[in-house]
């Protein structure tokens, strides 16, 4: 163990070290004029981030959470209705679902991308759902209710597996919208249009996150609504600034939820240099494989042919997760757990009703991630360190676990 090592989780000082003179101007720029809500700055950023994420487009919000809520109400859900979703994600996906009217409906994840399972959706929408003569729509068999949504969440950065979700929203009249918040630049190559996408152009609509630790980070909080329907956008529009169009006209409520015109601006700015940090972190992804491949005790992240992931966490799998993190700790190298309890068993839903059990792929990876330190400065001697006593760990485990069983032989 180097006691001289101390290798962070994340890094949020050194990129605006680094942006400090292009950051500075932006602040400047925005005291001189006193523009500070709404105003070029934000429509800079969003023709900008409409054109990276190749959508016609872009309507900043005040966070992702706004920007997932607000997503679901423009794209048409309504109160009463039921919302797909994983159960391995951050809450602020299900907040959303919820703060829109709606209830979120779990189904379990692909055990090799930790993503929404379209083989898992299907069995849900044909087995659990029956569809009303009515609307033709899917109705929850057991809570009587429509299902009109799935959000796929594109977890750490990496997309679902869009073309048989989109496949099974077609069949059963659902509307998809993706909580992006995680996968900034990540793409994603449809067969059915034989291209590769990028995340947020990929559904209905998408809600983003600029929250300063995402791979496009805001100096405070921010998020942005993409999508290529007119009428979204415009919905999205009103909702973030108290449902008007023209000021004092309220063609309906909605919120508080807009883009801070100085965030607008340093996103702006931060967005030239994206490519360049996920390049940067696609890199720290090959090191940390090439460094760790084939060791028996440890599942690396699973890539796909159909996805290039932007490594918003890198997070492995072990069976001594606690030991695991305690020897990092003890070796100054950060970890997390991204997310220590699946949704369906949080307090917060305990009215749901569902049980330990329910989502045995989610329930087991909870039990088991860890997130290693993942940045686009994180250096390869630091990268080297890391798994250097991650190694080392597993050594002394396996040894440990064999002298036990050699000592019942004996
Ligand atoms: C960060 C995040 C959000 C919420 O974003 P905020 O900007 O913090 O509101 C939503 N979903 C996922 C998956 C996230 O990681």
């Amino acid at each position: 163990m180097t006691a001289t090592t101390n290798i962070p989780f994340l890094d949020l000082v050194s990129p605006h070290v680094e942006l400090e003179g292009e950051i500075l101007p932006v602040i400047q720029t925005a005291l001189r004029t006193a523009g500070f809500v709404g105003g070029p700055l934000v429509e800079g950023f969003e023709r900008d981030f409409a054109q990276y994420c190749q959508t016609q487009y872009c309507v900043g919000v005040a966070s992702g959470t706004d920007a997932v809520r607000f997503a679901l109400i423009a794209s048409g859900v309504k109160p009463g209705d039921l919302v797909v979703t994983v159960p391995n994600t951050f809450i602020a996906t299900t907040e959303a679902i919820t703060q829109a009217g709606a209830t979120p409906v779990f189904v379990d994840i692909d055990e090799h991308t930790y993503n929404l399972d379209p083989a898992r959706l299907r069995d849900y929408l044909e087995v659990h759902c029956r569809v009303d003569g009515a609307t033709g729509q899917p109705r929850d068999r057991k809570l009587d209710r429509p299902v009109t949504a799935i959000v796929p969440v594109h977890l750490y950065g990496q997309t679902a597996d869009m073309d048989s979700i989109q496949e099974l929203a077609a069949r059963f009249g659902l509307l998809v919208v993706e909580d992006a918040c995680q996968a900034h630049g990540a793409e994603y190559f449809s067969r059915r249009e034989n291209a590769w996408k990028k995340a947020g152009s990929l559904g209905r609509a998408a809600g983003f996150s600029f929250y300063p630790g995402k791979n496009l980070g805001a100096c405070g909080e921010g998020g942005a609504v993409t999508t290529n329907d007119e009428q979204v956008a415009r919905r999205v529009r009103m909702l973030r600034d108290h449902g008007q169009a023209q000021k004092y006209y309220h063609d309906m409520e909605g919120y508080n939820g807009r883009l801070d015109a100085i965030q607008a601006g340093i996103l702006q700015l931060k967005l030239r240099h994206l490519d360049r940090w996920n390049d940067a972190r696609r890199a720290c992804a090959r090191r940390y494989r090439d460094l760790l491949a084939g060791q028996p005790d440890v599942t690396l992240p699973f890539e796909p042919f159909w996805a290039k992931a932007v490594h918003h966490l890198y997070v492995i799998r072990t069976d001594d997760r606690v030991g695991l993190m305690r020897h990092l700790a003890e070796a100054k190298i950060g970890t997390a757990i991204h997310y220590p309890i699946p949704l369906h068993l949080q307090k917060a839903y305990g009215h749901l009703a569902y049980h330990q059990g329910d989502f045995p792929v989610a329930e087991k990876l909870a039990s088991q991630i860890v997130s290693l330190p993942m940045f686009p400065q994180l250096r390869a001697d630091q990268q080297e360190i890391v798994a250097q006593e991650l190694l080392g760990f597993l050594v002394g485990l396996r040894q440990s676990s064999e002298s036990r069983s050699y000592a019942a032989c004996v």
